[in-house]
């Protein structure tokens, strides 16, 4: 948890706030006691890779780093049970020993899984769901201290509607997770020229069991990054404390990438070479490694990042709009779009629900100013009934959350009995279920 001077910020530095008070509970009386008693609005953050201001108070910050680590496994149902703050860095080289992976993860493993769940973090793949959509129950501590265990068939309302509810409900204790067997993959880079994606994207996404690119929006090629399951050998895994240092660990590709970022606002003019430079340097070289060891990378350079859900059969349409509106109005960026797809699911706020989807992300560095580039997407999204993700900016109201998200007036009337003085609710929350 990022604390300077009293004050919490987010990974990006765009959310900082001062609590009145910041509380590191060691077990369930002590945290059950911290959120009763403490000044709201409480807040309980994962790492804070949101860049929405979900957790920002003048309240309670609640720090759970004590809640972590592997609780149980259950081989015959291939469910394991996490402390809510367990990063997911750890999780691959817990479970690897027994077995298992976990089916599908997105960028980075630095997030926690509470945080994951929280905001329906994805990766990508046709067939694959969101962190939330793997959930098979969790516990949950109310506003009024009491704890309850949701799964299907224990107080399933609430497990339909807590997977994805950012700590608006109450503060997850321990998530169970579906797993599966342990697998490789093997991964391919490669470039396409843009128009000959458009005709093999639909292949490509059906054909592979993880398929994404990236557009740099001036250039007219994409970076695409295909992963599917293998038997070929694969190097031994390694420790969770190498895991923990990979996802920090700076290359020179990242440095001179950040350097262009930091020059780029004033030169636009090399816009056009550095996004040609940008594409032929990413492709990396194709490699087998264990799922959890290939799936995330290291993102060491500081952006902001908007990423909407769309339907699924919009996606290409949606993105040659966006990149077409980038040069028509010369919008200065840095930073490729990133296209992946996740699989349909039935938890009510998650972006995904009921919807086969294609996400399309963007992203500003982070001293630049998002507004030109944010707010000519978000319009487009809105245009393509695009569901934003929760943790990344987005200025979408209550009242669009109405028509967007079928169950919403059910959370809302689950949300109001469960917290009903509103002790979770935040100003950026009380826009979205009250403003
Ligand atoms: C570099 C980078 C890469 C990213 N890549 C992806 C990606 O590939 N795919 C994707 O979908 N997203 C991605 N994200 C977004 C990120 O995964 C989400 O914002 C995620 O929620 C962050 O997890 P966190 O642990 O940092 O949680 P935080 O951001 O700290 O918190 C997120 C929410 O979860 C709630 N929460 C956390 N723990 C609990 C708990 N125990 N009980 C109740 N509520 C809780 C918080 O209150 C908050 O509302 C990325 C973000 C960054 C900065």
């Amino acid at each position: 948890m990022k604390i300077v001077g009293g004050k919490w910020s987010n990974w990006s530095g765009g959310v900082v706030c001062k609590p009145k008070a910041f509380v590191a509970p060691k077990d369930e009386v002590e945290l059950a006691a911290a959120v009763r008693t403490g000044a709201g609005p409480v807040r309980v953050p994962g790492t804070g890779h949101s860049f929405t201001p979900l957790n920002a108070t003048d309240g309670t910050i609640v720090d759970l780093a004590a809640f972590d680590g592997l609780k149980g496994f259950d081989p015959h149902t291939q469910v394991a049970t996490f402390g809510a703050a367990t990063h997911l860095w750890e999780i691959g080289p817990l479970l690897h020993p027994l077995g298992v992976g976990l089916k599908n993860m997105g960028d980075i493993d630095r997030q926690t899984i509470g945080g994951v769940v929280g905001t329906g973090t994805h990766g990508t793949g046709p067939t694959l769901g969101s962190f939330s959509d793997a959930v098979a129950g969790f516990r949950l501590l109310l506003a009024n201290g009491e704890i309850l265990h949701c799964s299907p068939e224990e107080n399933p309302e609430i497990y339909a509607a807590g997977r994805c509810s950012f700590g608006s409900l109450g503060v997850m204790i321990e998530i169970a997770v579906k797993v599966r067997d342990a697998y490789k993959l093997s991964e391919k880079n490669f470039l396409m020229p843009i128009d000959e994606l458009w005709e093999k994207l639909d292949d490509l996404v059906a054909s592979n069991r993880h398929f994404e690119f990236f557009w740099f929006p001036y250039a007219d090629v994409a970076i695409c990054k295909s992963l599917n399951e293998t038997d070929a050998p694969a190097p031994e895994p390694r420790s969770a404390e190498y895991m923990r240092a990979r996802g920090e660990k700076r290359g020179a590709d990242a440095n001179l990438f950040e350097w262009i970022n930091e020059i780029l606002p004033y030169a636009p003019f090399f816009l056009r070479r550095a996004h040609r430079l940008f594409s032929g340097g990413m492709s990396a070289g194709d490699r087998v490694r264990w799922s959890h060891e290939i799936l995330p990378s290291a993102r060491t350079t500081r952006f902001n990042e908007m990423e909407y859900a769309v339907p699924y059969e919009k996606g290409p349409e949606t993105i040659r709009r966006i990149v077409s509106e980038i040069r028509r109005r010369k919008i200065n960026t840095g930073f490729p779009i990133e296209y992946r797809t996740v699989a349909a699911d039935d938890v009510w706020l998650s972006p995904f629900y009921q919807r086969k989807t294609a996400t399309i992300a963007v992203h500003q560095y982070h001293r630049v100013n998002t507004g030109p580039l944010f707010d000519m997407c978000e319009s487009i999204f809105r245009s393509v009934e695009g569901r934003p993700h929760w943790g990344k900016r987005h200025t979408r109201t209550r009242a669009e959350f109405a028509e967007i998200y079928p169950k919403f007036g059910e959370f809302r009337a689950l949300r109001a009995k469960l917290d009903p003085e509103g002790k979770f609710l935040n100003s950026h929350l009380r826009t979205i279920f009250e403003g």
